[in-house]
């Protein structure tokens, strides 16, 4: 028997199959890893096995594989075909793709197995006998240490772990190898598995559905094979409980199930909800595991012990044998795109997963990404729908309040007369507040009044984020940073201002608005580490503080049930970004917001939720139609202006980035590459028969010219969507690959951003 393997080395000149001979007394089949001599010296590698064949004719001596890496297949066979179809769709070598499915600890054994030693009494020894042969004449034992923990074992009359004995009895390490020596006791291991778990979660009893969602479950459990529901409902409709019930049938019968959540390493309510419905067969997978515990969730799951797995985005490529459904919750978080290579969409990789497993896919959202909704409109995904929230809770109440009017009665404070009434009064009745921020230090920078020079990175041309609570001004993109001079290095003048704001500046003016109110601040600068975000929400839930002041982070799935009262404080900064997307994202981002207020029941009543939104565009569509949660009438204006302006979906963006030490040669190559990549997918349209969907290509500088002493030169394509476009993008890659030039960074199909 032979077998066909790709060598486990990231080097796109090794990327094709191997033949390696089986030897007789090997068990290898698809999926296993193995070890393999490979290349000059025969050094040996791992490898993963993809095919397994009878014969192989060639006049070329075949090597022999050394061994398996683990007696079970690390691969199951509809992730190999996975991994084929991503190496393909996101033009990456099959080892890279096949890397995704494993646990980085795997490869290379980093990570060992932890095994329990337990003890019990030697098969044949009498207890009693044994017992009185450790006593001298009088009594007392010979060795007091290995008398006690041979009592132990006998009182206990079952096996023991080696740390309880310890535990019982201290010091007692040498007594245990003695006991072993003389053969009074045996040695054995089983394996246990590291658990991210603390604690147990209880069980809860699953609630009566609501109609709509029955229906929303019986719909999905009759779904047919591969097929792909949208779960549209809005903030607090119980999208979550449609997951529980439609997992708890897929599962009924041994499947299993993959709930992909973003920043799941912040909520753990979310795994706590789950594992209190169905317990030991919850296993979560996130980068803020410790190797061990992930190499150990990875084996669970492998092993069939856990059967449910949550996740963040990778965790779609968990090895669930019998897999019978994917839920992606949030479906329209940026998350779900991995920005470093591969630059897969989860998304898309779960359609392809239940394609080849039969199993089905939910994507579930209060705003899904146009482009979903869009697809269940064209009957491409079966909608479902949630449009109440449960209990009769109502939507909060959404007032905009226009900024420039504000500023020009005399109000330059960031909290305009409505919002600081309204944070008095949630704060002396007890009740709790989230100011939002759109983005960390968005356009805090500084800036000299009399000749407008802007404080820059020297290295990255982008302008640089003060920050007050050490005088610095510090770039997010190289980190470098600098203290704050006394006069412009321009000009020489003393006037310098610093405009914008961040959560330090919201947070001295709500101190100085209600003095000694108990406020947390949660962004990217408070500190490093994302287990301190976890403290703050979790000090912010215990009702340890009043207002929670915070970026981004705060409007992701957060459920505080004592938050009645929402603050935008300034809603714009993603409105006027130059992408094509921020309109969609600003909608996505100020309902979801929107929806932490007034989630629950206060005290049995029904407590409506307020959130105040302050802008200074508020008659833009994604302000005035989220505050009216209005989804649908937002889509329909939006992707008929994407249609009418040729933007995705119904056009492709691709971007080829070059970065250079020397300006001229970047901007050299991207000149150079725009040619060839034009002609090459001009070429390949013609072949099809396509007509002219190649709207421009573009190249000149990136709109961050400079980042990290980097000169970042672009070439941009912009394609219509048709039936050929894959035809296009395929002779745009290989017009890449053949590309060969020191600083060009590849081509990325509608990037996730074009800075
Ligand atoms: P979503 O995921 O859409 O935000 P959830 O599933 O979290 O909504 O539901 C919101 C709240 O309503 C939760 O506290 C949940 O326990 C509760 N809930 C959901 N469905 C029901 C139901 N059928 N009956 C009673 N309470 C429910
Ligand atoms: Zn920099
Ligand atoms: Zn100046």
């Amino acid at each position: 028997m032979f077998a066909k393997l790709i060598i486990d080395i990231a080097n796109s000149n090794v990327d094709r199959l191997f033949t390696y001979r089986i030897p007789e007394e090997l068990d290898v089949r698809a999926g296993h890893r193995v070890l393999v001599p490979f290349g000059r010296g025969n050094r040996p590698k791992e490898a993963f096995v993809i095919d397994v064949c009878e014969e192989y004719d060639t006049g070329f001596e075949v090597k022999s594989i050394v061994r398996t890496m683990e007696p079970y297949t690390a691969l199951l066979p509809d992730q190999i075909e996975l991994a084929k179809w991503i190496a393909r769709a996101y033009h990456c070598t099959l080892c890279d793709a096949l890397r995704l499915m494993l646990p980085a600890e795997l490869r290379g054994g980093g990570v060992k197995q932890k095994t329990v030693r337990t003890l019990a009494i030697a098969e044949g020894v009498s207890p009693e006998e044994a017992e009185a042969a450790m006593l001298k004449k009088d009594g007392t034992p010979r060795a007091p240490k290995q008398y006690e923990v041979f009592r132990l074992l006998k009182t206990s009359g079952v096996p023991m772990t080696v740390s309880d004995i310890m535990a019982y009895v201290p010091g007692s390490a040498g007594a245990i190898s003695a006991l072993i020596k003389k053969g009074f006791v045996t040695e054995q291991g089983y394996v246990t598995f590291r658990s991210p778990f603390r604690g147990e979660p209880g069980r809860d009893l699953p609630p009566e559905l609501t109609e709509a969602q029955s229906a929303a479950v019986e719909a999905i459990s009759k779904g047919e094979k591969g097929q792909v529901f949208l779960l549209h409902g809005v903030t607090g409709s119980g999208k979550t409980e449609v997951y529980l019930n439609a997992i708890s049938r897929a599962i009924e019968g041994g499947g299993s199930a993959i709930v992909l959540v973003p920043e799941i390493s912040l909520t753990p309510q979310t795994t706590d909800r789950f594992r209190r419905r169905f317990g030991e067969i919850v296993a979560v997978m996130h980068s803020r595991l410790s190797a061990g515990e992930r190499y150990d969730e990875w084996r669970r799951i492998r092993l069939g012990k856990a059967r449910v797995v949550i996740g963040a985005r990778s965790a779609v490529f968990a090895p669930t044998e019998g897999l019978k459904l994917i839920i992606i919750d949030e479906e329209h978080e940026p998350s779900y795109r991995s920005e470093s290579r591969p630059e897969y969409s989860a998304d898309e990789v779960a359609i392809r997963r239940v394609r080849l497993t039969g199993a089905k896919l939910v994507l579930g959202s209060a705003t899904p990404q146009l482009v979903s909704y869009l697809r269940a409109k064209q009957g491409a995904y079966r909608l479902l729908e949630l449009p109440e929230r449960i209990n009769g809770i109502p939507m909060p109440e959404v007032e905009i309040v226009d900024m420039r009017t504000e500023f020009m009665a005399g109000n330059n404070s960031l909290f305009s007369k409505k919002l600081a009434d309204a944070l008095k009064s949630c704060v002396s009745s007890g009740e709790q507040a989230i100011l939002f921020l759109n983005r960390r230090g968005y356009s805090y920078h500084g800036e000299c009044r009399a000749c407008g020079f802007v404080f820059t990175c020297p290295h990255c041309e982008v302008s640089m984020t003060y920050h007050k609570f050490n005088g610095t001004l510090r770039c997010h993109y190289c980190g470098y940073s600098t203290c704050v001079p006394q006069v412009c290095p321009s000009c020489g003048s003393r006037f310098i201002k610093f405009s914008g704001i961040g959560t330090q500046q919201v947070e001295e003016q709500l101190q100085k608005l209600i003095p000694g109110v108990r406020s947390l601040r949660m962004d990217t600068d408070t500190t490093g580490g994302k287990t301190s975000h976890r403290d703050i929400l979790d000090a912010f839930s215990h009702r340890e503080a009043d207002v929670l002041i915070g970026t981004q982070m705060v409007a992701k799935g957060l459920d505080i049930p004592g938050v009645t009262l929402v603050g935008v404080v300034f809603a714009d900064s993603s409105l006027f970004h130059s992408d094509y997307r921020s309109s969609e994202r600003t909608f996505q981002l100020l309902t979801q917001v929107a929806g932490r207020a007034g989630r629950a029941l206060k005290d049995g009543e029904i407590k409506r939720g307020h959130v105040i939104v302050q802008t200074n565009a508020p008659g833009h569509r994604a302000v005035t139609l989220s505050a009216k949660h209005d989804y649908k009438t937002f889509f329909g204006l939006e992707i008929n202006d994407r249609l009418h302006t040729l933007f995705p979906p119904f056009a492709v963006f691709a971007r080829a980035l070059f970065e250079c030490r020397d300006e001229a040669a970047a901007a050299r190559l991207a000149e150079r590459f725009a040619a060839e990549a034009e002609s090459a997918v001009r070429g390949a349209l013609a072949a099809e028969g396509a007509g002219d969907e190649l709207i421009f290509v573009s190249h000149g500088p990136a709109p961050i010219r400079r980042r990290e002493d980097l000169y970042r030169y672009a070439v941009v394509l912009k394609l219509a969507r048709t039936k050929h476009t894959s035809a296009a993008i395929t002779a745009l890659r290989r017009a890449a690959d053949g590309f060969n030039a020191e600083g060009f960074r590849g081509v990325d199909v509608n990037p996730g951003d074009m800075l």
